[in-house]
């Protein structure tokens, strides 16, 4: 028979859990881990915690997943705390609030926009580019006009606070958005969740790196960068220095490593390697990986400690501390 610690030790987030003592029930655990559940949801960082509540309203009263990841993330969205999604994000180094978000359903079907400004909710058009166009991906202008069409109102998103932070940073800031010490504002939302009828979905939305060059794009609204989705296998989504995960594929790795029989951990892991292996200023980045197969089994693993997700089953929505690397 296994016992609790043995059990603890065999899943590679129990062990982050266990040693961050955030989790106090086997059951609690269990239910959020490697057994495997269905409906569930999970998301990045702390604020994944409200964004998986409202995600949680929609999988609870079975509807479909990807209806929950878009409604789920909305939450961040709006949320002015949030310095790193949406309104209240961290702008360029020019200070203009630019937007990179994306989404992707159960058959494989998705959307994004990228370089988008003055929308308070760019998930919600990555899903009408996916839904209403033959396209994939529409960026700037071209996605400003377009979420025009679609009936979506253009807003300020600079809060005074952001725009206090911005000015405060031109004091002093060099251009080093790469570095997690001179900037640690890598806090995208990035949700994953399988529905009642075992269907996969995934999002992920964000301002981007705070004080980045304007018209830079990161990995956020890169299919197959910060998010994939594949409902044969499992999904996977990203949270970080954005650069290093598009020049990994790392979502879509994770992905192509749990069809070949890896776990959601250990597949996080290996895209966390990657990066490792390829990057000799490793240590200077952070890189976040959330998984989830398609049993709803879960998985995560960062370049460094301090990464956080947030998984609610039903039961329970709780913050687990992902492994990392340097642990
Ligand atoms: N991945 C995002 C980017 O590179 C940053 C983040 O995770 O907040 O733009």
């Amino acid at each position: 028979m296994t016992t609790r610690r043995q059990f603890l030790i065999q899943t590679g987030a129990g062990l982050a859990a266990l040693s961050a003592g955030k989790l106090s029930s086997a059951k609690e655990l269990a239910s959020a881990k490697e057994e495997g559940k269905r409906p569930l949801v999970i998301s990045t960082w702390k604020h994944g915690l409200a964004s998986n509540e409202q995600a949680w309203k929609i999988l609870a009263k079975g509807g479909r997943a990807l209806d929950a990841v878009e409604s789920g993330v909305q939450v961040a969205e709006a949320d002015p705390e949030v310095t790193s999604v949406g309104y209240g994000g961290g702008p360029d180094r020019e200070g203009h609030v630019t937007l990179d978000s994306c989404i992707m359903d159960e058959k494989g079907n998705a959307g994004s926009v990228a370089f988008l400004q003055n929308f308070m909710h760019p998930v919600a058009v990555a899903r009408k580019v996916m839904e209403e166009t033959p396209h994939v991906m529409i960026v700037g202008e071209g996605a400003r006009r377009f979420a025009l069409d679609q009936g979506f109102k253009e807003q300020d998103l600079l809060t005074d606070q952001a725009r206090k932070n911005w000015q405060q940073w031109l004091k002093t800031g060099k251009y080093k958005p790469w570095s997690p010490a001179s900037n640690p504002t890598h806090d995208t939302i990035s949700m994953l969740a399988v529905d009642q009828a075992g269907d996969l979905s995934g999002s992920c939305t964000t301002s981007g790196l705070a004080y980045k060059m304007h018209g830079r794009v990161g990995d956020s609204p890169i299919i197959g960068a910060a998010l994939f989705v594949d409902n044969e296998v499992g999904s996977a989504c990203a949270t970080g220095v954005g650069e290093e995960v598009m020049k990994t594929v790392g979502s879509f790795l994770i992905v192509e490593l749990m069809r070949q029989g890896l776990s959601p951990t250990e597949a996080c892991k290996e895209g966390v390697q990657r990066i490792i292996r390829k990057n000799p200023n490793w240590r200077d980045v952070q890189v976040g990986y959330l998984a989830m197969d398609r049993l709803g089994r879960v998985g995560a693993f960062a370049i460094h400690t301090g990464f956080q997700y947030a998984v609610h089953d039903g039961q329970n929505n709780v913050l687990m501390d992902s492994a990392g690397y340097t642990d």
